[in-house]
């Protein structure tokens, strides 16, 4: 969606709610919390075609269980909120405890009966979604601290939102699969990757040549042989979720980590 589209889209919702509903604040990050909110309904699709017993089956994420994945995924918008609630009150709520808390917040979750694991995602994005729409301009632009001691704007929130839930809706192993992530978001979450290799200091990353759209702005410029495929490919194996289809003289490069 442009931005055009997007504002039009808000305004037509607005028209059909009335007066009294309540929107994001004009100061909210529009682009994000589209993606943030689509890819949410991408998770719940994925995680309503799996039984119970599916639940309890290996996810894509080696040592992960489905189980798991769906309660890292509730109590990531549980950790989100308590973000925002932090960049409204100013008063400071760290994402988690610890790592040791979040680990055991996880394994605790992931021991729930199926229904209670999905009332937990269903529940806490629905909180999550409410805080994003109450949150006022200032409070978007106000400074917090991500669980990896990164201090960023609450604006910030709508972006790691997107990422987890797009990425782990493929990751749970049902139908979902990076082709179907909008083109935008695809762009989006190889520069996520390349940044954040940056930021570690990592070494430079080969050239991407995507084969099914124009060449990327900004150009990645990297080492090494340049890798092609398609954009859906190139941002899998990117994010250490594998290679599949993808054109190398010679072998693939070993990848850092992504998060
Ligand atoms: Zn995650």
């Amino acid at each position: 969606m442009t931005g055009g589209d997007l504002a039009e889209a808000r305004a037509a919702l607005r028209a059909r709610q009335g007066a009294g509903a309540r929107y994001d604040a004009p100061n909210a990050p529009a682009t994000e919390l589209a993606w943030a909110r689509a890819g949410t309904a991408f998770f719940a699709r994925a995680l309503d075609g799996l039984t119970d017993r599916d639940l309890a089956g290996p996810s894509r994420l080696p040592g992960w269980s489905r189980a798991a994945l769906v309660a890292h995924v509730g109590y990531n918008a549980r950790a989100l909120t308590r973000l925002c609630e932090w960049s409204r009150t100013g008063v400071e709520r760290p994402m988690y405890a610890s790592a040791d808390q979040r680990a055991r917040e996880i394994a605790l979750g992931a021991s729930l009966p199926a229904r209670a694991l999905r009332s937990l995602f269903a529940h806490s994005e629905t909180h999550l979604d409410v805080e994003w729409r109450d949150l006022p301009d200032a409070a978007w632009d106000a400074e917090v601290v991500t669980a990896q001691g990164r201090t960023v704007p609450a604006r910030e929130t709508a972006w790691m939102r997107t990422r987890e839930v797009w990425v782990h809706a493929v990751d749970l192993g049902g139908g979902a699969r990076f082709a179907d992530l909008p083109p935008d978001l695809l762009d989006r979450l190889a520069d996520d990757v390349l940044a954040a290799w940056r930021r570690r200091g990592e070494a430079a990353p080969p050239a991407l040549v995507p084969t099914d759209r124009a060449a990327r702005p900004g150009g990645d410029g990297g080492v090494g042989p340049a890798v092609s495929g398609r954009m859906s490919d190139l941002v899998r194996w990117l994010t250490g979720r594998g290679a599949r289809r993808l054109d190398v003289a010679g072998p693939l490069p070993d990848l850092p980590r992504w998060l």
